[in-house]
């Protein structure tokens, strides 16, 4: 028998999720669209997995990696695939081309490229403005030398459709407050306030923070990432109220229990110290399993349905549940780590980090099961 652990992963809340996008998106600009973001192996839920369940009515799909787009078209997905950093290279061109692939440009050179390269390609392209982020992304003062590069491409009738985009650094403030990517909004205009053709383009600006807090800078093409899997983008609201439904679950088992007396230690630095006789439930969960290691003691863990804290250092392989307070457990007690019934969000805030990194870093070892 294999390790008593595996990720459920829910393709109907996906979906549902996906759909939420579209219709926070359609509220203001009904011709909205939604980028499924399915970067990082689709935050760890399996990218493939993903675009099955989304490839009847996703609008389109965005990632960085151009072997994932690559594995996207080859399992047949038709709709626009957006490459959120572009290319990387000159050689990746061909690719780019053969496979329809849509290109964040993000610096006046990847143009250069585009121009220099001996491909009859019409080029789809999203051009990437640094508003505030200060990440990727054109400045106001590389664009007469975009404008000169667009101008070629057009000339040499080698340009596609032109999206703008740029990327919220606080989209998700706590409190809301619509000044948190008003700025943002601000410079980017400031940047393109001298490029009359540049006012016709679609407009590509929100992430889920964006589309589930401010529909109203929705434009026509929306980029939902975390939220399709579920987690909240938001520190001071939770996915349940936002209508989101979870889509990764962490199942394991009870391994063994250990009653243990007062001044007893739990795992590796003895980091917990019973002040009261203790049952220890120790769970077939590890950071191997991509649970986090710097979780510390007192994290919540559903036990049989029942939420209860975890004790001391996170192990490999393993990690202590208190069991105290539920007599009615014992070994075979089903164990959720975070999913549906325990918010994936309370996990990642125990833990000082976000729910997408719990998402991302689910190890290949845990069996995964679609439901
Ligand atoms: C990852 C990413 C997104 C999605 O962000 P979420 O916070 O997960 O919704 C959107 N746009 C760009 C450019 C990204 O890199």
């Amino acid at each position: 028998m294999p390790r008593p652990i595996h990720a459920c992963i829910d393709l109907a809340a996906l979906r549902h999720n996906y759909r939420l996008a579209q219709r926070r998106a359609t509220e203001k600009f009904p011709e909205a669209k939604a980028w499924a973001v399915v970067k990082a192996n689709a935050y760890g839920h399996g990218l493939l997995r993903a675009a099955r369940a989304l490839r009847d009515f996703a609008d389109g799909f965005a990632l960085l990696d151009l072997n994932e787009a690559v594995i996207l078209r080859e399992a047949g997905i038709k709709q626009p695939i957006l490459l959120l950093e572009g290319f990387f290279e000159m050689a990746d061109l061909a690719i780019c081309a053969t496979h329809a692939l849509t290109l964040a440009i993000h610096r006046p050179e990847q143009l250069q490229m585009l121009r220099q390269v001996a491909l009859p390609a019409r080029w789809p392209l999203y051009l990437k403005f640094n508003s505030g982020m200060n990440r990727l992304g054109l400045t106001p003062a590389q664009l007469p030398a975009v404008r000169r590069e667009l101008a070629a491409l057009a000339a040499a009738g080698r340009l596609g459709p032109v999206t703008l985009m740029t990327h919220f650094a606080e989209a998700d403030a706590v409190g809301g407050d619509p000044a948190c990517v008003a700025w943002q909004i601000e410079r980017f205009r400031q940047s393109i306030a001298d490029w009359p053709e540049a006012a016709n383009w679609p407009v590509s600006l929100a992430n889920s923070a964006a589309v589930l807090r401010f529909p109203q800078v929705a434009h026509a093409w929306v980029r939902p990432g975390i939220m399709l899997y579920g987690g909240s983008p938001f520190a001071d609201q939770d996915a349940a109220s936002l209508g989101l439904r979870p889509v990764m679950s962490l199942h394991s088992r009870v391994l063994s229990v250990q009653e243990i007396g007062v001044g007893e230690r739990v795992g590796y630095g003895g980091a917990f110290v019973a002040r009261r006789p203790t049952r220890v439930g120790v769970v077939a969960c590890g950071y191997a399993d991509g649970y986090p290691r710097h979780a510390p003691g007192g994290t919540p863990i559903v036990v049989a349905g029942q939420r209860t804290r975890t004790l001391g250092r996170v192990s490999m392989d393993m990690l202590a549940a208190d069991l105290s307070d539920l007599p009615m457990t014992g070994v075979d007690s089903p164990v959720l780590l975070w999913g549906e019934g325990l918010p994936a969000d309370d996990v990642a805030t125990a833990a000082g980090t976000i729910s997408y990194e719990l998402f991302c870093a689910l190890a290949r070892r845990v069996p995964v099961r679609e439901v």
